[in-house]
């Protein structure tokens, strides 16, 4: 029996042996007092990674976008965010619900971006009527795609010349850094993890709070983490505390998320290579559209006479021991646990069903 390839999300990757060796030795304390040393290393280590003061990590990058969110707005502002973005659309309205944060969706253009002049035009004037728009959210890379970089700085001086906060959704930042390291180099070779976290850096620098996820294609078991100003981080410690993310002896899993900053930053590139692989690979299935992948996500749309198939095609993946997701397109997401031998069998498993 073949091992069943989980394409489903770059969230199911076990940790490695090195990984689990450096959360077995990790010295720990009580975080709920400051005194876990290996949350604080991984906080600091980040921090300076990116360029800010402060950090906190938390146990999800939904708590750590609502502890952002909260942190820069009050009950009865607002923030400008994409129709698509996990902090809108996939976090259950937590920042509304808990927060009384209303959230002002703007369309995305079809590479993911929000028009300028939309985001100038949701802008409110301060009067009685509106919602006090207090921030812009963004997120990079947005489904798989990365955001072209003078847009990030277009879109986020516009916020700033408007007294709004910038926030990013960087839960796969580094997938991002690496894609733009790459393209900075003209793609000759892999970018270095010092390339890519300098990429990472400059698309932290333009924004006030930046929210990455460690257990996504960095292959930790559980984890994101805020970073931010001294000030700022001091609010959403108590926000995180309010919404139950104070942990004790959370150094076991911070140890995880400080080594794969450590090694698993650069090795982002192969699960870029591989979802280009799968890309190819489903080139040319009648049936099939198939968006080229920017990062580690291969987004495929079935069109035409397929569509009718559509319903059939999951559990037909599934019984080939294939996991993928279908909620709006189908999905398949590459990591640390996915190879090539895995993804040349994705391949041939969708191949033979559009071919029967
Ligand atoms: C996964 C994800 C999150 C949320 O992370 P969880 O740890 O699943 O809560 C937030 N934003 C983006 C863009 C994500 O992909």
């Amino acid at each position: 029996m073949n091992p069943v390839i989980d394409l489903r999300s770059d969230t199911v990757t076990q940790p490695t042996p090195a990984m689990r060796e450096a959360m077995m030795t990790a010295p720990l304390g009580d975080d709920v007092f400051g005194g876990d040393p290996s949350v604080n290393a991984l906080q600091d280590r980040l921090a300076a990674m990116l360029g800010f003061e402060a950090a906190l990590f938390v146990p999800t990058g939904t708590q750590s976008n609502f502890c952002g969110i909260l942190s820069h707005c009050q009950r009865g502002d607002e923030y400008i965010v994409g129709q698509f973005a996990h902090c809108y659309r996939w976090e259950g309205g937590g920042a509304a619900v808990f927060g009384s944060v209303q959230p002002q969706p703007l369309e995305h253009q079809s590479n993911g971006t929000l028009l300028l002049s939309d985001i100038e035009a949701a802008i409110k004037p301060d009067d009685a009527h509106f919602a006090r728009t207090r921030m812009l959210a963004l997120e990079n890379t947005l489904g798989g795609k990365l955001l072209p970089f003078d847009y990030v700085q277009q879109a986020t001086s516009l916020a700033k010349s408007r007294g709004l906060m910038r926030h990013l959704d960087g839960a796969r930042l580094f997938n991002a850094a690496v894609a733009q390291a790459a393209q900075a180099a003209d793609q000759k070779a892999a970018p270095t993890a010092q390339a890519a976290i300098a990429e990472a850096r400059r698309i932290a620098r333009c924004f006030d709070s930046v929210s990455v996820c460690l257990s996504k294609g960095l292959g930790a078991p559980v984890g994101s983490v805020l970073c931010g100003s001294r000030e700022f981080i001091a609010r959403a410690h108590r926000i995180r505390k309010m919404a139950g993310g104070g942990m004790r002896q959370a150094g076991v899993l911070a140890a995880a998320g400080t080594y794969a900053l450590n090694h698993h930053v650069a090795r982002l590139a192969d699960d870029h290579a591989l979802a280009q692989r799968l890309a190819s690979g489903l080139q040319g299935v009648e049936g099939l559209q198939v968006e080229p992948p920017h990062t580690n996500i291969v987004f495929v749309d079935l069109v035409g006479a397929a569509k009718a198939r559509s319903a059939d095609l999951m559990p037909y993946l599934k019984a080939h021991g294939i996991l993928a997701t279908g909620l709006y397109r189908l999905r398949f997401v590459t990591h640390l646990d996915v190879d090539a031998v895995g993804v040349d069998r994705a391949i041939s498993v969708i191949r033979e069903f559009f071919s029967a």
